[in-house]
């Protein structure tokens, strides 16, 4: 595969003004309008991407990420002259997407490829050992000598594909951004990373990188909006006597929440203020819903059920105001 410093003549590591005057003198030799010689155009094409690629490559770096003022709404029409926009997923933990944190991000600066001017096509058919039979024309299958499948016997295959790069057209390149993503992000915030889209064609100002957020999934909290949502299991005891739970948070110590005797067997969840996911710059941040889920005991033991008798008792004892339902049933 070529690579883009070669296309340019230049080293690898060559810097910014290496890197346009290696451009320039190839671009003086190679313009169109100097350059009457069929294929001197697509050439010219070559040397251009390469040379975008190359400087693009050169910003690696780090950048500080906004969150965008669209945020999730599509981004009006460019009017001034920039590079194109690049817009890419990023994935980030509930506490990360919390408390803000460092991403490094592989941005795609791949250019066409020089040799086949991004067609991926070779323009010549060569033939190419079949690797599925090593060039035999046969497989064994089940134990038998079968006709190759994938050259039907040849043992080799007539391919186009360019050599260069494999007939993807694309000569792979890439750079590096430490981005800083701010604190509070949610599901869906889209973050704007100014000036690192696309550098533009004719000197104009790079274009802005937009960045999608999505939360990956947590073992304990689930996230709606700015709200968590966080499932705690207690005994049907509990739940019939009330009294301290201690339920987790996601940033910082456990909280305790005082329940009242249940008056359901599904309780109404409880909000705990502010213990979500925290606001933006002077913005309030979300709560943490604990939703109860009783559980019955699995085995009990005889002094347990003594225990329970004594409570059956007492309940029974003055039922119309412990419970009118089966006072109410008891006399029809
Ligand atoms: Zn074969
Ligand atoms: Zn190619």
């Amino acid at each position: 595969m070529r690579a883009p410093h070669k296309i340019l003549g230049i080293p690898a590591d060559a810097d910014e003004n290496a890197i346009k005057r290696g451009f320039r003198r190839l671009a003086m030799a190679l313009h169109p309008d100097r350059n009457p010689d069929k294929g001197a155009e697509e050439k010219f094409k070559a040397v251009r991407a390469a040379y975008e690629a190359m400087l693009a490559a050169l910003r690696d770096g780090e950048a500080d990420a906004e969150l965008s003022e669209a945020n999730g709404k599509p981004t009006e029409p460019q009017t001034e002259q920039r590079g194109a926009d690049i817009h890419q997923d990023i994935e980030l933990t509930l506490e990360e997407a919390a408390a803000g944190c460092q991403k490094t991000l592989a941005l795609d600066c791949s250019i066409p490829c020089a040799s086949c001017d991004g067609t991926g096509d070779s323009g010549l058919s060569r033939s190419v050992m079949c690797s599925h039979c090593q060039g035999s024309g046969r497989v064994r299958e089940d134990g038998v000598l079968a006709r190759c499948g994938l050259c039907d016997g040849r043992g080799f295959i007539t391919s186009r594909a360019c050599n260069d790069c494999s007939g993807s057209g694309r000569q792979s390149a890439e750079r590096h951004l430490q981005v800083h993503v701010p604190a509070g992000v949610i599901a869906g915030s889209e973050l704007r990373l100014a000036g690192q889209g696309k550098e533009h064609p004719n000197g104009g100002a790079p274009g802005h990188l937009f960045l999608k957020v999505s939360l990956l999934p947590h073992p304990l909290f689930h996230p709606i909006g700015q709200d968590l949502l966080c499932t705690v299991p207690l005994s049907i005891f509990r739940l019939l006597a009330g009294g301290k739970m201690e339920v987790p948070v996601l940033i910082g110590k456990r909280k305790s929440v005082t329940l009242l005797p249940a008056t359901s067997l599904q309780p109404e969840p409880t909000r705990i203020k502010g213990c979500g996911l925290p606001g933006r710059t002077g913005q309030p941040g979300g709560d943490l819903l604990v939703s109860w889920k009783p559980v019955l005991p699995t085995r009990l033991t005889a002094e347990q059920i003594d225990l329970l008798n004594a409570a059956e008792r007492a309940l029974q004892s003055n039922l119309k105001k412990n419970a009118p339902e089966l006072a109410a049933w008891k006399e029809r």
